[in-house]
């Protein structure tokens, strides 16, 4: 029998030299068998590649790792995952037997192991549920490098800064910056056009988007939506419903509100262009009403 066709490599733009940058769908992961919803991208050195979140399904790696051979031949030495959404690592095991015999290092924040291991049965379900896709245990690799604070990785003669951060969307929350071109890459800790997925801890969350503001960024990389120049200016629609939705939750919990009748009123603010609020506003304002009911 023949060898199976490779699957055709993704689409791949160069946002800045040497930073390529996949675009994701946007919809929700195994939606209608979307597996290909997250933002992807690598970065070449001198020396080698750093990929950054591999893709919501162990084919999505494949194409990944056929679009970084496209574009070099140099090997890939690490592969990066943002934080523990499945749309972002499930492509991780299409990268482990590295090229040459030469495995990469895997890198992600030191919270991201737990992550997995609590969440992988239920993500291994959807995938079969929604896709007929079964997950092989090698397909959730070992980190090998995690990271607490800060790491810088060397792709000969290229500097990448990573930033573990404190709980915001998610508990493994972790940002990349390129430093030669002041690309920053910050998996869904802000999301464009895509409504914002609250999955870590919402006062948090606002206080790590007040850090990032801060940054020198020429070219701002989403987990979800356009990648842009417009910084910090594209924080400011995340961080408008963010703070909406504090500022709903904590009038509904004056107000005694339950947390079914909370979730049952749930409305956008007038005019919202947001993606996907059917999905998961109502579970935004499920995670803050708990995370708020306890504060002072
Ligand atoms: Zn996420």
């Amino acid at each position: 029998m023949a060898a199976p066709l490779a699957a055709a490599p993704l689409a791949v733009q160069q946002l800045a030299p040497g930073v390529w940058v996949h675009q994701g769908v946007q919809q929700a992961w195994m939606e209608g068998r979307a597996d290909d919803v997250a933002n992807l991208a690598f970065v070449v050195g001198e020396r080698c590649v750093a990929v950054i979140d591999s893709g919501g399904s162990p084919a999505v790696g494949e194409r990944l790792r056929g679009a970084v051979a496209q574009v070099t031949p140099l090997p890939v030495c690490y592969v990066i995952s943002t934080h523990a959404h499945p749309d972002h690592v499930l492509g991780l095991g299409a990268f482990a037997a590295g090229n040459g015999g030469n495995p990469p290092q895997f890198v992600a924040h030191s919270r991201f192991a737990a992550a997995v291991a609590a969440r992988q049965r239920s993500w291994g379900n959807a995938l079969l549920r929604d896709g007929g896709i079964t997950l092989q245990s090698q397909e959730l690799v070992t980190i090998t490098l995690p990271v607490a604070g800060e790491v810088e990785l060397d792709l000969g003669n290229r500097k990448l800064a990573l930033r573990a951060w404190p709980t915001g969307h998610t508990d493994s929350d972790l940002t990349v910056l390129d430093l030669q071109t002041r690309s920053l890459f910050l998996g869904d800790l802000v999301f464009v056009g895509h409504l914002p997925v609250l999955d870590g801890k919402l006062k948090g969350w606002l206080a790590v988007m007040s850090e990032l503001q801060r940054l020198d960024v020429a070219f701002a990389i989403p987990g979800h939506g356009a990648p842009t120049r417009d910084w910090p200016v594209m924080l400011a629609p995340q961080q408008a419903y963010l703070e909406a939705l504090q500022r709903d939750v904590r009038k509904a919990l004056r107000d005694r509100r339950s947390l079914a009748q909370t979730v049952q009123d749930a409305v956008l603010p007038a005019g919202s262009t947001w993606l996907l609020a059917e999905h998961f506003h109502r579970r935004n304002l499920t995670a803050a009403f708990a995370e708020l009911e306890w504060e002072d």
